[in-house]
């Protein structure tokens, strides 16, 4: 007879070489670090009274960006899900379009289609590097779209499929030139949600850099942070203009006239938080550093563990590592719940992947494709503690 309360071996291997890692004490998921000139800057920003939206520290952080990942623009934005929103409008999407992206995202992405009035469409993920399925996309896209007027149109709904929006999923970059390709087949312009993915790198190229904009998230819980916080990120100057604009409330410049040119929004990130992230900024390679060689020793101890794999950095790519990821065997996907709940009850934050988009009540109607990839992955991903500070 089996004994309910017999611990597990292979729950117990995997807290223990979670353990080799972490040490013996309660490890959080992502904590931020502050180890730089974060008081210096904060203070010299109470100092001059200028925390909200005049300042210096706005300036300096958006040209820090346009350094640090390449872009030839940044606009810096009061939090990711603002950058994807505005980025979705300048890319066009229209009340009534249809955007295709992954169900395996944070919701964010999915509620920025909603806040154009446009519908999510759901596509599969690949199971190597989790992103957006190029090959199976473009299947989709062959049988189930047409062409009309320079457009493509979903058959079924008879929309127009304005955007695909790949993301790079725990700083994993998608299969960026395959999804290139299949948006400039079929006329579809390209948008990364890049908010998981500052340093992380694509044959050499930052993610983010590649689509028409790419949107970047300053959240406590990414890389760096801003405490909230995003960016647009663009090599196209009118977009960039247009996205300034758009985010600062549509006001012309004027010494001491209010003027609006259109219905516009406050999305501005605040001096404040500007500075907080060029103190950041200052210390993002460093962090990365230190994630790679969290990775490795996550890596070493993982080694000749059965039934589950760390994730490591897709070919060709250079990941930021923001979320280490166990990834279990078909086989082992039962123990997933129970792994989760021992990690977390021993002091281990560990955390399942998102709930899937389609499994939403609020995007449950939403068009989609079959998701038996992201199902897959759904089952069988678990993110283990990833903090910068706990490889040092
Ligand atoms: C963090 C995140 C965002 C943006 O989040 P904010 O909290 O609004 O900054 C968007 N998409 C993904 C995939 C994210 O992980």
């Amino acid at each position: 007879m089996k004994d309910q309360n017999q611990p597990n071996l292979f729950l117990e291997q995997v807290i223990s070489a979670i353990r080799a890692v972490v040490g013996t004490g309660s490890a959080p998921l992502h904590e931020p670090h502050f180890g730089g000139n974060e008081w210096l800057y904060l203070k010299e920003c109470l100092d001059s009274t200028f925390v909200s939206s005049v300042g210096k520290f706005v300036d300096r952080f958006e040209a820090d960006l346009v350094d640090f990942t390449g872009a030839k623009y940044a606009v810096a934005v009061v939090n990711g899900t603002a950058a994807l929103h505005i980025a979705l409008l300048l890319a066009g999407v229209k009340n009534g379009d249809e955007v295709l992206i992954p169900a395996l995202t944070f919701v964010a992405t999915a509620n920025a289609v909603k806040y154009c009035g446009a519908t999510p469409h759901f596509v599969d993920s690949d199971k190597g590097h989790f992103g957006l399925d190029a090959k199976k996309l473009r299947d989709y896209l062959n049988s189930h779209t047409e062409q009309k007027l320079g457009l493509c149109i979903n058959k079924s709904t008879g929309k127009v499929i304005r955007v695909i929006v790949p993301m790079h999923v725990f700083g994993h970059p998608a299969d960026l030139e395959g999804l290139l390709a299949v948006a400039s087949d079929f006329n579809i312009a390209l948008v990364e949600d890049a908010a998981e993915s500052l340093g992380s790198y694509y044959q050499d190229q930052h993610t983010g850099t590649f689509g028409l904009m790419g949107a970047l998230s300053f959240n406590g819980n990414k890389t760096i942070t801003t405490g909230g916080g995003g960016a647009i990120l663009t090599n196209d100057e009118t977009i960039a203009r247009r996205a300034k604009h758009l985010t600062t409330t549509a006001k012309l410049a004027h010494p001491w006239e209010f003027r609006h040119d259109e219905v516009a929004y406050n999305y501005r990130m605040p001096n404040i938080n500007a500075a907080l992230g060029c103190a950041q900024l200052e210390q993002l390679q460093s962090m990365l550093d230190v994630k790679r060689e969290l990775f490795h020793r996550y890596e070493a101890s993982f080694i000749g563990l059965d039934g589950v794999q760390l994730v490591a950095e897709p070919a060709a790519c250079r990941s930021n590592y923001w979320l280490q990821t166990l990834l279990l065997d078909d086989g082992y996907a039962h123990y997933r719940d129970e792994l989760l709940k021992s990690t977390n009850a021993t002091g281990l934050m560990t955390r399942p992947v998102w709930r899937l988009m389609h499994e939403l009540e609020q995007f449950k109607d939403c068009p989609r494709m079959d998701l038996m990839g992201a199902e897959s992955l759904e089952k069988r991903l678990i993110n283990i503690p990833s903090s910068a500070n706990l490889a040092s």
